[in-house]
């Protein structure tokens, strides 16, 4: 892994990222009056390419297709089940999380729940502790899509599923870290604990335990054992990143048809229910991050629930189905199962302003 002022942008971990932080903001400062939101999206981006991490992420994608080929040759069966739940586990820190949790505040958590999903999380190296990745997150929502958003998927699928984490950050995010308020987490004693002590948690949990637990228990080979790591730790990153990327183009928007994100099935499954995005950008605070009552592609909720039984998880906040169909009536793109669709004139939906402001030819009063 590399020095974390190379790794970028605040994707890292302590002094270095925080020094080349401040010197970016002050060429930031330098240009702030000439800039802003629209204006910048129409500017040519200039592309600076952080080599130590894309060496980094090269070299993980040929080791996770070299642990996919031991899988199906030599690899012994309880190792590649265990870099499975491995995956369920780190896939579950990210999502109920660093994602529900942390960034939107959709649920509280005791904390033995925050601390076991902290490790969780860990598990998963999403390449930023939490503070960095709920920092990242919250501006992702704030200015979805617009040069601040740190993965906008306006510059394309690449860009949005990996680019975005192997070039240095447009300077308005910048100016965005500066605004975002981060305040309930600096006040999270496990979220600082993680942070500090970031790279040798993600050292042990990520990569060294799960290599030495197949090997210390059923006897696995080294090589096998730390390549079905590497197929975990990178199958895991890949499925977060279509969040951003494939369920920001593909998919219905029932809810909000005027921005990028939808709904995309597939998105759901790998990334244990968070591809209801349409829904999800709509009503950031629902733990559930989509209107489904039921657990199909959205384990995350189940394992919510689950804690909720017990008590570690409490105030779950969710929408109502009069909200959500108010919206979706107003706002989406008309492939909500429920919603009022018009069969023509005179439907008792079609709303008043529709009908004043509608064309009629050869118009008689009858
Ligand atoms: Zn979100
Ligand atoms: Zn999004």
């Amino acid at each position: 892994m590399n020095t974390a002022g190379e790794m970028g942008a605040p994707g890292d971990v302590d002094t270095a990222a925080n020094t080349m932080m401040e010197t970016d903001l002050n060429s930031v400062d330098k240009n702030k009056q000439d800039r802003n939101d629209n204006m910048s999206s129409i500017e040519p981006v200039k592309i600076d390419i952080l080599w130590g991490i894309v060496l980094f992420f090269v070299a993980g994608h040929l080791s996770a297709i070299y642990g996919l080929y031991l899988a199906f040759t030599s690899t012994k069966l309880p190792t590649t089940l265990f870099g499975l739940s491995s995956w369920i586990m780190s896939g579950l820190g990210v999502t109920a999380g660093l994602h529900r949790l942390w960034s939107h505040k959709s649920y509280k958590a005791k904390w033995p729940l925050r601390f076991i999903l902290m490790l969780m999380s860990t598990m998963a190296f999403e390449v930023n502790h939490i503070y960095e990745w709920c920092m990242d997150h919250r501006i992702h929502h704030k200015y979805t899509d617009t040069n601040s958003d740190p993965h906008n998927a306006k510059r394309g699928f690449f860009f949005s599923h990996v680019g975005w984490l192997v070039v240095r950050r447009h300077p308005d995010y910048y100016d965005k870290c500066l605004k975002i308020d981060m305040s309930d987490l600096k006040k999270d004693s496990i979220v600082m604990f993680q942070k500090t002590f970031y790279v040798p948690l993600l050292l042990l949990i990520c990569f060294f335990l799960p290599t030495i637990i197949p090997v210390y228990f059923w006897n696995e080979t080294y090589v096998n054992a730390f390549f079905t790591t590497m197929l975990r730790y990178i199958f895991t990153l890949n499925m977060t990143w279509l969040v951003n990327s494939a369920a920001h183009i593909w998919g219905q928007r029932p809810y909000d048809a005027s921005i990028n994100p939808s709904e995309n099935l597939s998105v759901s499954l790998g990334a244990l229910g968070e591809g209801w995005h349409n829904y999800h950008h709509v009503f950031p605070w629902d733990y559930k991050a989509a209107e489904l009552g039921n657990y199909r592609a959205n384990l995350t909720t189940a394992f919510i629930d689950f804690f909720s039984l017990i008590g570690w998880a409490y105030d779950m906040k969710t929408v109502s189905n009069d909200m959500i169909l108010k919206r979706a009536n107003r706002t989406g793109d008309g492939s909500h199962p429920n919603g009022d669709g018009i069969w023509g004139w005179d439907d008792s939906n079609i709303s008043t302003e529709d009908r004043n402001l509608t064309t009629v030819i050869n118009k008689k009063d009858d």
